[in-house]
């Protein structure tokens, strides 16, 4: 019911998990944060509250500069760690807010070729479906815009590539998403409350937008994929 990310300089683990905490009062019922550590996509989740996830990160602590985090209330697949987000093939790992509503017919598809799930969320269906993308030779910014023209339903998503160390890809159709500026690092979030303690820098996401995030800057495309620029705001939120 959450989403955070940073694309930094310093490590993003224990920031992303207090950037959840701010989006605590959406309620959730597992939470996950994913980093890269040497490049491979590293995964910790638990279920229940963030302090679960928080004690999980003090015994196996992650230490990768970029990360995405996610706060679940389930609606595909009972709140268990494994059906927690972030969920990720060796490729890629995505958090998801809503309802992938053709989750069912990606997944028969993506059967076809080899492509199975392992929990029983509807979100695993993005994760593979960018993951064929890649597999079939897109670079990350293709594989997501093919998927992203797949997908229906109401939804705000985050991506993070193995090897990809300065990017994330965000995509908003139906659910609120907010990118936010800082001077050497770029932050992602579903709302302001969630970005205050980074930055008050902030620009909303309009519906069909999705966005390639790098440590210096992002690229907004609208849903035919044309560049948009949207408007900066200062956010009043305080930390
Ligand atoms: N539909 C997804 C799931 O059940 C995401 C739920 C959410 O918005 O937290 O895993």
């Amino acid at each position: 019911c959450g989403i955070v990310g940073i694309v930094g300089s310093e490590p993003v683990a224990g920031r992303l998990v207090d950037a959840l905490k701010r989006l605590e009062y959406r309620g959730y019922d597992s939470a996950g944060v994913a980093t890269l550590e040497h490049g491979a996509i590293s995964r910790r989740r638990a279920e229940g509250k963030l302090g679960n996830l928080a004690q999980k990160l003090a015994f196996e602590p992650l230490h990768g500069r970029i990360g995405i985090g996610h706060t679940r209330w389930a609606t595909h697949g009972a709140p268990t760690e494994l059906n927690a987000h972030p969920h990720a093939t060796e490729r890629v790992a995505v958090v998801h807010n809503g309802i992938i509503e053709n989750f069912r017919e990606m997944l028969a598809d993506l059967a076809k070729d080899g492509y199975l799930p392992k929990t029983q969320t509807d979100t695993e269906s993005v994760a593979l479906w960018v993951s064929r993308e890649l597999a079939n030779g897109a670079d990350p910014e293709l594989a997501v815009a093919r998927t992203l023209k797949k997908l229906k339903g109401a939804f705000a998503l985050a991506f993070l590539f193995k090897g990809e160390e300065s990017l994330l890809i965000a995509a908003r159709h139906g659910a609120p998403l907010a990118i936010g500026y800082g001077t050497t690092e770029m932050y992602l979030g579903s709302d302001a409350m969630a970005l205050a303690p980074f930055t008050s820098r902030l620009t909303y996401l309009e519906d069909g937008d999705w966005a390639v995030i790098t440590p210096t800057g992002v690229t907004i495309r609208d849903g035919l994929d044309a560049i948009v620029q949207r408007e900066q705001q200062i956010s009043q939120t305080s930390a």
